[in-house]
């Protein structure tokens, strides 16, 4: 194997761990247009040394160098806000629901609203940090 391929095959893993199915990038097409796109597919070597990735609205696998995260996008959208007494707390659908079971078991009424454009699910984030900082302790023992 060539160390150009090593590359490659660590490019294309480096993405799938960061980067889950359905995450919002930003695509650079043939004539340099940039367009946003979401990915339908992991990353994988095509033919065994190009990176490609599958993305909504292309035909066929796209090139893997021409995409990119898309800058300033919540990973975990939120789509309520919750507001405690505390004060808003914004989440997911399934984070909403549980906050408001518990708002309910507390005995307080929890009002709910559309979360606003670009707010992140504060319970997923969290949830991803530690599973990330779980698995780099299981790096370094
Ligand atoms: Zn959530």
């Amino acid at each position: 194997m060539t160390i150009r391929q090593q590359n490659n095959e660590l490019k294309v893993e480096n993405w799938n761990l960061k980067h889950p199915v359905g995450s919002k990038v930003i695509v650079t097409k043939d004539g340099g247009e940039v367009v946003e796109s979401t990915t339908t597919s992991p990353a994988e070597m095509l033919g065994g040394h190009t990176p490609v990735i599958w993305l909504e609205g292309f035909s066929g696998a796209y090139l893997l160098d021409r995409v990119a995260i898309a800058p300033n996008k919540a990973q975990f959208p939120a789509n309520v806000t919750v507001h405690w007494p505390s004060g808003p707390v914004h989440a997911c659908d399934e984070h909403a629901r549980q906050l408001k079971s518990l708002g309910g078991f507390l005995g307080g009424h929890v009002a709910c609203t559309v979360a606003p454009a670009g707010s992140e699910c504060a319970n997923c984030v969290n949830e991803a940090k530690s599973a990330t900082s779980n698995q780099e302790r299981k790096g370094h023992r």
